[in-house]
């Protein structure tokens, strides 16, 4: 029987194992990501939103940033909710100084392309690694 209320108690562990934090403003995927509707790996980064839980709001763990995906080929949009490290929430303040003049909503979105360009011009790599080829007979599926 399918559990649909799953311990969160490692949420910070599981997402770090996924995700790569290491640029300090951006999880990258470990792996490329398929889209979840038609399975081709046409995603696209789109809205970025970083945000602090408020007081009382569940999980133990404080600091999110919501990744939106959009898939080039069927237009599905798919978000990860990500447990970030709360030194990323510190980073992306300073990256974007004017969007916290309402503490009362501690919240910064930004687009893909913007946060892109703040990557590259830090010299930062964030193309998951390409897929290991797994052990096998050679064929697909
Ligand atoms: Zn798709």
């Amino acid at each position: 029987m399918m559990k649909i209320f799953k311990d969160t108690a490692k949420a910070d562990e599981r997402c770090a194992a996924f995700w790569d934090m290491s640029n300090g403003i951006l999880p990258i995927p470990r792996r490329e990501l398929n889209c979840p509707s038609c399975r081709k790996r046409e995603l696209t980064a789109r809205r970025i939103r970083w945000r602090k839980l408020f007081p009382g709001e569940g999980s133990q763990f404080k600091f999110r940033c919501d990744l939106g995906f959009k898939c080039m080929n069927c237009s599905a949009v798919v978000y990860h909710g990500i447990v970030i490290p709360r030194e990323m929430w510190v980073k992306v303040n300073e990256l974007f100084p004017d969007q916290l003049r309402d503490q009362a909503r501690p919240v910064i979105t930004a687009q893909a392309r913007d946060v892109r360009k703040i990557l590259d011009d830090l010299g930062v790599n964030y193309e998951p690694p390409p897929e290991e080829k797994p052990e096998g007979d050679g064929t697909d599926e």
